[in-house]
């Protein structure tokens, strides 16, 4: 089975925002065919968009078997369970957000899937997180390291906290 290395960027606003995030961690690691090798620390940041309350964020870095498509449905049915529900508007709060970053060097385009995903760059909630686990992954549409798209960067409020139950960062795989 081929294997890709696949960042997947955690987000969550709603209730018991670090409780939603090792939830998700959990139903990641008990994915078939996915494998969770590394886990970013936990960054603090300000909502973008209309007011709405602060963001817990992380990225977790995964070997996947899976096709893309596959692994986003799964994704889905991870942020329903995690009590997600969608009610039209896209800056409605949320117990969990989960959204596939990179992809190797793969892009993909299909209308429902946009990999890497389209606001990566301008994220610093996203990019923080992704910097910790591989600086030098290159951004394959932009031709850029993650770690010279967060330098390119404007100030955004996003303040790394220490880490409760969630994981540390581990060094558990070697960067590309
Ligand atoms: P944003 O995409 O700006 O972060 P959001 O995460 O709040 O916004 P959602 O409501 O979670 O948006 O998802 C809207 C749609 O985005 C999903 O139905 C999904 O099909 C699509 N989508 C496109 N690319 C991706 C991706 N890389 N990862 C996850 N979902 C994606
Ligand atoms: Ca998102
Ligand atoms: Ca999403």
């Amino acid at each position: 089975m081929s294997t890709a290395n696949v960042y997947v960027g955690l987000g969550s606003n709603e209730g018991n925002r670090e409780a939603h995030l090792v939830g998700a961690l959990e139903a990641l690691s008990r994915i078939d065919a996915v494998a969770v090798l590394r886990c970013s620390s936990l960054f603090d940041s300000a909502a973008v968009g209309p007011p709405q309350p602060r963001f817990l964020n992380a990225a977790v870095a995964l070997e996947c078997g899976l096709a893309p498509q596959r692994l986003l449905t799964i994704l889905q049915r991870i942020e329903q369970d995690l009590g997600r529900r969608r009610n039209g508007s896209r800056w409605s709060p949320r117990t969990i957000d989960l959204d596939i970053l990179l992809w190797d060097g793969e892009v993909v385009a299909d209308p429902n899937l946009q990999v890497p995903h389209l606001e990566l760059h301008k994220r610093r909630f996203a990019l923080e997180p992704l910097v910790e686990l591989a600086p030098h992954l290159k951004h394959p549409v932009l031709g850029v390291t993650v770690k010279d798209l967060l330098i390119r960067l404007d100030p955004q409020d996003v303040r790394k906290l220490m880490a409760t139950q969630w994981p540390e960062a581990s060094p558990l795989v070697n960067e590309s």
